[in-house]
């Protein structure tokens, strides 16, 4: 069979939807390219199997983020929040709106729950579905993250299996999926697909000053420019090995597992100011470490001894993944074949006891 043969019967026997079939919710987000709703279906009798909905109108970007999330769903599935459907939808009034139809995965995203003081035990409450009975303390915080971890680099290696890089990687666009109990990714606004070449971000737009990777360019100067918009030009893997663009999305990953350990750093204001710190050191954690750990606060030391435990393999994969230089940054497949993985995760633990 051939495979767009596939993706058409796929697409037809699917159900489609159209903006009038919604009842819009509470709003869940708003950004400069698109709001974000949560609804439900306005025909009471099927909403009751269907479960809630998340809806996006976007603006003329819409259109490239409805093809990225067809592409997950059809290559990688896991890894990003379900999606249902994505439509045009032209009026007199309003024009041309683009609508993103996702399951409603759950009301906690990751960075929802990094806010909170119980972090990270919320989580694991939330991942094994139960209060565990335990004393507190490092070890389980560090299975806890390892955790969370291992869940967020499966869905990033999913996604950079497939081709796409999604640029937009911080604990806003991490969501903790309900039924699964794991974390997916969401928010493929800024995603490319560089296998195709779709590679569609406006020149003004601006990725998170805060999670972004250094270079600002996720392919190098020397490559042929990058489309400016949505046309299938082939990238080949020669050129995907050279640039490795997907390192941009293990930086940010890096960052959220330096947050992770680091409760000081999980505000805004304090991610800026590490951000500037390690700018001063070369991007070298190492250098900022040793500039860092001799006036460090009873909690900072805290973080450090977190990820010194086992001998150190957490501190090793974090500075694995936060480097200057691209290509000296580790992959998805990689990274999560590293010691720091080897433990038993959260679930076995649970099962042990
Ligand atoms: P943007 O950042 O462009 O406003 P997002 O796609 O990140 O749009 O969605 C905004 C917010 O809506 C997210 O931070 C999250 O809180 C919520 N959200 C998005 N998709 C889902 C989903 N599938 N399930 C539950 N909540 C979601
Ligand atoms: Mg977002």
């Amino acid at each position: 069979f051939d495979m767009f043969v596939l993706a058409f019967i796929e697409r037809l026997f699917r159900p489609t939807y159209r903006k009038d079939d919604f009842v819009l919710g509470k709003k869940l987000g708003e950004g400069a390219f698109g709001v974000v709703y949560k609804g439900s279906l306005a025909n009471k009798k099927s909403s009751s199997k269907e479960g809630d909905f998340v809806l996006k109108k976007a603006t003329e970007y819409g259109a490239v983020e409805i093809w990225m999330n067809e592409r997950v769903r059809r290559a990688c599935a896991n890894s990003c929040a379900a999606f249902k459907y994505g439509f045009l939808e032209t009026s007199s009034k309003k024009g041309a709106e683009y609508w993103l139809i996702w399951q409603f995965e759950g009301e906690a995203t990751l960075y929802d729950l990094m806010q909170s003081k119980d972090f990270p035990y919320n989580v694991e409450t939330m991942i094994l579905g139960k209060v565990q009975d335990l004393p507190k303390g490092l070890e389980r915080e560090n299975r806890i993250i390892q955790t969370i971890m291992r869940q967020l680099l499966f869905a990033l290696d999913g996604l950079h299996s497939t081709g796409i890089v999604h640029r937009d990687i911080k604990p806003q666009n991490v969501i903790f999926s309900e039924g699964s109990r794991t974390f997916k990714i969401i928010d493929l606004g800024a995603a490319a697909d560089l296998r195709v070449g779709i590679n569609y971000i406006p020149k003004e737009f601006l990725l998170d000053p805060r999670y972004a990777a250094p270079e600002q360019y996720i392919m190098s100067t020397q490559t042929p420019s990058a489309p400016s918009a949505p046309v299938a030009t082939a990238l080949s893997p020669v050129l995907w090995q050279m640039n490795l663009p997907d390192r941009f999305d293990i930086y940010s990953a890096g960052l959220i597992f330096l947050q992770m350990a680091f409760p000081g750093l999980r505000s805004d204001n304090s991610l800026i100011q590490f951000n500037r710190q390690l700018k001063r050191c070369d991007y070298d954690l190492v250098a900022w470490r040793k500039t860092a750990e001799p006036r460090a606060s009873a909690e900072l030391r805290r973080g450090f001894e977190l990820l010194d435990l086992d001998g150190g393999i957490g501190w090793e994969l974090l500075t694995s993944m936060v480097r200057y230089k691209a290509r000296q940054r580790i992959s998805a497949k990689t990274a999560l074949a590293y010691p720091y993985f080897d433990k038993e995760g959260l679930l076995a633990l649970s099962l042990m006891q």
